[in-house]
C-alpha cells in the first residue's frame, strides 16, 4: 500500500481547547477517543470535533512534511483522487456557465487546477507542502502560494470559484477558513468543499477497533445541518450537497463501503433531488453560493 502521508510527528501535547465552531457554544459530550484525542459532539448543532487540539503553528510544521518525498507519489494520488477531481471540475465549470477563475485551497500535486486550465479557467493554488507546490508549478500555468490559507493574502471578491477537497477536516480554525472562502467569492460565486462524515460510521469502527476519524490529521466532521447553518451564518445565499464520486480506497473495508453505501446514497439523492441525507457515505461535498 502507498503510503500518501507522514504520520508522526502530532503527540497529544500542548493542545489547544476551542469552542464549537459553528454555534459558538460550549457544551458538548466526548463520543471518542483517537490517538490519545478527545473527539466531542455539539450538544447545541451537532459539530464533531477534537477539543482539545493542536495548535496552527504544531499543524504547520506537519503539513509541511505531509507528503512523502518520492517520485511516485503525485501519480499514486491522481489515481486516488483522480476521479473526484474530474467531477468537482465539471461540477464547477457546469454551475458557472464558462470560464472565470478557481482558487483551490490545499491543491496538493496541482492535479485539480490542471483539469480547471483544461476547461479555460485561470487557477490559482494555495499548498503548505513545498514539495507538492513544486510539483504543482510543472503542471499549472497559474500562481501556486506555499503556505496556509489564512497567511496568503488574496483580494476579496476576485474568484468566480472556491474549491478545497479534502482539506477543511485538517485545519485548526474552520470557521475563520470558511469566513476567508466567502470573502475572496465574487458576488454570485461558488464553493465546493469536500469534506469526509465519519461520525455515522464511530460505532462499527469501535467494533472493528479502527481510528473513528484520524485524528489528529482530521479535527473536524460536519454533519450536513452543522455545515448548512455554518454557510447561511457566514452569509452564503444557499448551501447543499452531493455524494460524489468515492476517492478510490486502497483499505478493502472503505472501498466496499464506498461502493455499496455510496452506491445507496447516490440513489437516495436521485429520488429525492438531494433533499434527504444518507448519513453513511464516508465524504460529502458540500456547495455554497455566495
Ligand atoms: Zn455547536
Amino acid at each position: 500500500m502507498t503510503r500518501f502521508y507522514n504520520y508522526l510527528g502530532l503527540d497529544a501535547e500542548n493542545l489547544t481547547s476551542v469552542r464549537c465552531f459553528v454555534c459558538r457554544g460550549t457544551s458538548t459530550r466526548p463520543v471518542g477517543l483517537d490517538n490519545g484525542f478527545q473527539i466531542v459532539r455539539c450538544n447545541e448543532c451537532s459539530m464533531v470535533y477534537v477539543n482539545p487540539r493542536p495548535s496552527p503553528a504544531q499543524l504547520r510544521e506537519f503539513y509541511e512534511k505531509y507528503y512523502e518525498p518520492e517520485d511516485i507519489v503525485p501519480e499514486a494520488w491522481e489515481r486516488e483522487m483522480g476521479g473526484v477531481f474530474e467531477q468537482h471540475a465539471d461540477w464547477v465549470h457546469e454551475y458557472a456557465g464558462k470560464p472565470g477563475k478557481v482558487l483551490d485551497v490545499g491543491s496538493s500535486f496541482g492535479h485539480f487546477l490542471r483539469g480547471m486550465e483544461q476547461r479555460g479557467w485561470s487557477a490559482v493554488g494555495i499548498e503548505p507542502s513545498s514539495i507538492a507546490a513544486e510539483h504543482s508549478r510543472r503542471i499549472v500555468k497559474g500562481r501556486i502560494h506555499t503556505g496556509g490559507f489564512e497567511e496568503i493574502d488574496l483580494e476579496p471578491e476576485s474568484f468566480d470559484a472556491v474549491v478545497s477537497l479534502y482539506v477543511v477536516e485538517h485545519v485548526h480554525e474552520p470557521r475563520e477558513f470558511m469566513e476567508k472562502v466567502f470573502e475572496v467569492l465574487k458576488p454570485g460565486g461558488q464553493a465546493i468543499i469536500r469534506i469526509p462524515f465519519t461520525r455515522p460510521f464511530f460505532p462499527v469502527y469501535r467494533m472493528l477497533k479502527r481510528p473513528l476519524m484520524f485524528a489528529p490529521m482530521h479535527l473536524n466532521d460536519f454533519p450536513p445541518r452543522a455545515m448548512r447553518r455554518l454557510g447561511l451564518d457566514l452569509g452564503f445565499k444557499r448551501v447543499d450537497f452531493r455524494i460524489g464520486r468515492p476517492r478510490k480506497a486502497s483499505d478493502t473495508l472503505e472501498k466496499v463501503g464506498a461502493v455499496v453505501l455510496g452506491g445507496v446514497g447516490r440513489a437516495i439523492e436521485g429520488v429525492t433531488g438531494g433533499s434527504r441525507v444518507f448519513p453513511y457515505v464516508g465524504a460529502l461535498s458540500y456547495r455554497l453560493y455566495k
